[in-house]
């Protein structure tokens, strides 16, 4: 089976270019007529339980993606609205990508003499490093020169070859692309080969499946998860399964938000996010995501960066440990909540695409280090003091055991050390390191 060009007929093979020469989009189109759902519930939860609707493998390569989580949200309980949560963290490298890494590494397998490679921010490649490993093929990886710390272990774990390039995720697609024509390599990056929309958009036959849900906030960069989201959807239509497309609702952070802007006008910046996966300047399914967003009813929603915090601890009440570029979709709900855009019995999905584990470390200390232990840190950017003297310069109303526990996890985080001892008495000062984050966050 190929994919074709609506506008001109034109047919692909091996690597589906997102725009055809005409200009039109190519599409794997299927045989709708053949697909029975029923089928599907007898088959156990995961992207190949709709193989009928996704591009032919010769040998699938699966570590059991997708199949996800779908539960009920505290937090709509809280805004009286109904609200769900995808909890994507659960494929198995802890992102939605994983869906995408198992139909591309499969499919591809065929033309992919060399091995994989793609451009990433973080996810992909991790998620292409597990499954090439599983195909016993090689993995080369393009990434800027800022990626989540997690996410790199995790393609060094799997033998991905790692290749630093660029600023942001914008400069490695075309290099990556330029890479996969002089070396034989299947190149796998969602802007140059669409063959991963396919896997992606099983989470929009999931969803149908489990609530058929009015709206979907879905975190947005690059674009490609709205247009994988809207795909399925549209081919849920086709199959007279929906009568219309969940209201997809992208959101993006204030600092870049090129789709947002296109959207509902404003200024598009494109400034460096600490939701690293959402830091795309010029996102190669803009018009995409555009169109999926205009076609579905839906809207763009912009959060400010210190409301990522907010979304990350709103989500960590739920159980959830989802990465920044996940948990702008709480802001985002709050605010259209707010603004009163929902009905009632709505039936509303937060998308929480990738895990907490993966981030950039010192990211994380800072938004742990607030409040008390801030303050902490500042009497010991002032000199060296003891647990006791800490205690009685904050003057809070807290027992002085809230304050040891304060000091232990400041120690533990590497922060604070040990100084001196003097009888009982243990001084204490700011590591390097500490006076590093402290001065970080005093700007
Ligand atoms: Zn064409």
């Amino acid at each position: 089976m190929k994919a074709v060009c609506p506008l001109c007929g034109r047919e692909y093979e091996g690597i589906i270019p997102p725009k055809c020469e005409c200009g039109g989009r190519p599409r794997f189109t299927y045989d709708y007529s053949r697909v029975n759902p029923r089928a599907w519930k007898r088959r156990k939860p995961g992207v190949w339980r709709y193989k009928e609707l996704l591009p032919p493998a010769k040998k699938i390569i699966s570590l059991n993606e997708g199949g996800t989580p779908l539960f009920k949200a505290k937090l709509g309980e809280e805004l009286s609205l109904n609200v769900h949560i995808k909890d994507e963290t659960r494929n198995p490298t802890g992102s939605f990508r994983d869906r995408l890494a198992s139909v591309a590494v499969s499919y591809g397998l065929t033309y992919a003499e060399n091995g994989f490679i793609i451009a990433s921010d973080g996810n992909g490649g991790a998620s292409l490093a597990a499954y090439a490993a599983r195909a016993e093929k090689e993995a080369f990886v393009v990434i800027p020169h800022k990626v989540d710390r997690g996410k790199l272990i995790q393609m060094i774990a799997f033998g991905a070859r790692i290749i630093r390039y660029g600023d942001s995720v914008d400069d490695a697609i075309p290099y990556a692309s330029e890479l996969s024509r002089l070396n034989g390599l299947y190149d796998v990056t969602p802007a140059n080969n669409a063959v991963g929309i396919e896997g992606q958009k099983t989470l929009a036959f999931e969803l149908w499946e489990e609530l058929n849900p009015t709206h979907v906030l879905v975190p947005t960069g690059s674009g490609t998860l709205l247009y994988s989201l809207y795909k399925g959807f549209k081919e849920l239509q086709t199959l007279g399964l929906v009568e219309e497309v969940p209201e997809l609702i992208a959101v993006q952070t204030e600092k870049c938000s090129p789709i947002a802007a296109v959207l509902e006008g404003g200024k598009s910046k494109r400034e460096f996010t600490k939701a690293l996966a959402l830091y795309v300047r010029e996102p190669p399914f803009l018009e995409e995501a555009v169109e999926a967003v205009r076609e579905s009813g839906g809207k763009a929603v912009v959060v400010r960066e210190e409301e990522l915090d907010v979304g990350e601890k709103k989500l960590a009440r739920e159980g959830v440990f989802g990465e920044y570029a996940s948990a702008v979709v709480v802001p985002a709900l709050m605010k259209l909540s707010e603004g009163g855009y929902f009905e009632r019995d709505d039936r509303i999905v937060l998308l929480v695409t990738g895990s907490g584990l993966k981030s950039f470390q010192e990211e994380r200390e800072r938004s742990m280090i607030s409040g008390t232990k801030l303050e902490i840190l500042r009497i010991l950017g002032e000199g060296e003091a003891y647990g006791y003297e800490i205690w009685e310069r904050l003057e809070k109303p807290m027992k002085y055991q809230a304050v040891y526990q304060h000091i232990r996890e400041l120690e533990s985080l590497g922060l604070i050390e040990e100084s001196r001892r003097k009888g009982r008495r243990i001084y204490y000062r700011l590591s390097p390191k500490g006076r590093r984050i402290l001065e970080n966050l005093e700007g």
